[in-house]
Parts: C-alpha cells; structure tokens; sequence
C-alpha cells in the first residue's frame, strides 16, 4: 500500500471525526492524568461516573497524595484493577506535590517518571492538556492501524513511529483520537463494520473481512473465532 492511499485514508478519518477530542472529563492537567490512568482496561464512561466522587473528596494533588489507599480503593472499586490504580494515583500525586509543586510537568521524561505513567499515558496528557504532538497506541488505534495498513509494526511504539511519520505535525495530537473513535464505533474487534467504514473504498482489509466473514457464515472455512483472526489480519504498507 502506498504513502498517498494511507495518507488518504488519515484525511477520511479526520473527516469522519472533527470532534477529536477525549471524552475523559477533566478540567486540568492534573484531573486528566488521575482520569487517564484509571482508564486503563476499562471505559472512558465509567471513568466519568468515577472521578466525580474521587475529585469532590482529593481536589488536588496534595490531597489524593495524602489519601488513605482504602478510602481510594472505595471509591474507584468499579474501575477494575483499582488496588493497583488507587497505588498509583496515590503515589502520582504524591510525587506531583512534592516534587512539582503541584503541577503536572509537560514533559515526557518527567512525566513517565510517576507512577503507574508510561508513554502511552504521557502521551495522552501531552496531546490534550498541552497541545503537544504527541501520538498515544491503545489497543484500538493498535488494531485499527494495522487493518488500515499504516504499520507492520509488531509494537505500541512502531505503530506510533510509523503512523506519526504519515500525518502533518500539526495535526499528530488529533490523529490518536481519529483511529480510537474509528475502532469504537466501526472498525471494532472483532469483526469490523466495513459496510459503514467511510474508508472501505480504499481500506487493503476489506476483502480479508469478506473473506472470513463470508467463510464463518457458510460454516466451511475457519472457525468463527479462525475468521475474526483473519479479519484482523495486518495488511502492509509499502513506501
Ligand atoms: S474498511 Fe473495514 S477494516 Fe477497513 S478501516 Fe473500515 S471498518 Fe476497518
């Protein structure tokens, strides 16, 4: 697949999403590093029903670092995870006020310093509290790069080197929020929704989705769960 055809692709998706923006409710640097962490393995949407409770009680990064574990362990129980998440954001916050002076640094060095931070996280909180060009890979900008054939790479970091390289600077801080609404809302795991996908004209997946799709309803192929592999399968990009 060509550079142009992956470029396109990009152009179609900004299209397809002008409210690039995280639907994580924050109003600082400091509730929307709490938020992103928490979101691990878990919804955007229960993270919102969460942080409310969690940020009447600790404001600020002095008080959630002063927290007693217990008491953060009640109250985002729902999050999954949430004994190790309420250590981290604990111990994040400690560290933010003791020393940041209570402010989120806008640095990715400092920030993969705290705990329960790394780049994906530090990503996030670059792109959208700082405006920085920063490109963060979950699980579904991982899938659904690979389905456009923006990447062969077997990485978080591959994937983000190699799809950085195809969208405009200006523009890198809004494409992780393109390809994550993109895999929530059509190109979903496991079976994408190319029907609807306004990019199955030119998307190299489509006929693999077919093809298992069309194996699994006749039952002569792959196992379903064979033909959903198969239509994750990685299509290549040639340069
Ligand atoms: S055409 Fe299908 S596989 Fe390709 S991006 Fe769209 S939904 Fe995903």
């Amino acid at each position: 697949m060509s550079r142009a055809v992956a470029v396109r692709e990009l152009a179609l998706l900004e299209q397809a999403y002008p409210q690039a923006v995280t639907a994580l409710h924050y109003d600082s640097p400091f509730t929307l590093l709490i938020a992103v962490i928490l979101s691990a393995q878990t919804t955007d949407a229960r993270v919102n029903l969460t942080t409310p409770q969690l940020f009447a009680k600790y404001p600020t990064p002095q008080a959630l670092g002063a927290a007693r574990l217990e008491d953060v362990e009640s109250i985002i129980k729902s999050c999954g995870f949430f004994r190790m998440k309420a250590k981290n954001i604990v111990a994040a916050s400690r560290a933010l006020a003791e020393q940041h002076g209570g402010e989120v640094p806008g640095d990715r060095e400092l920030l993969e310093q705290l705990p329960g931070v790394g780049r994906k996280t530090a990503s996030v909180v670059l792109s959208v509290a700082f405006g920085d060009a920063a490109f963060a890979v979950d699980t579904h900008v991982f899938r659904v790069a690979h389905r456009l054939g923006l990447t062969l790479g077997k990485t978080p970091r591959e994937v983000e080197d190699d799809v950085v390289k195809l969208v405009p600077r200006g523009k890198v801080r809004f494409a992780h929020h393109w390809l994550i609404l993109h895999g929530r809302e059509i190109c979903k795991a496991p079976t994408p929704l190319c029907g609807r996908c306004p990019v199955n004209e030119i998307c190299p997946s489509v006929p693999i989705v077919a093809r298992a799709l069309r194996a699994a309803k006749a039952g002569s192929g792959p196992s379903r769960r064979g033909a959903r592999a198969a239509a994750a399968r990685r299509p290549g990009r040639s340069s």
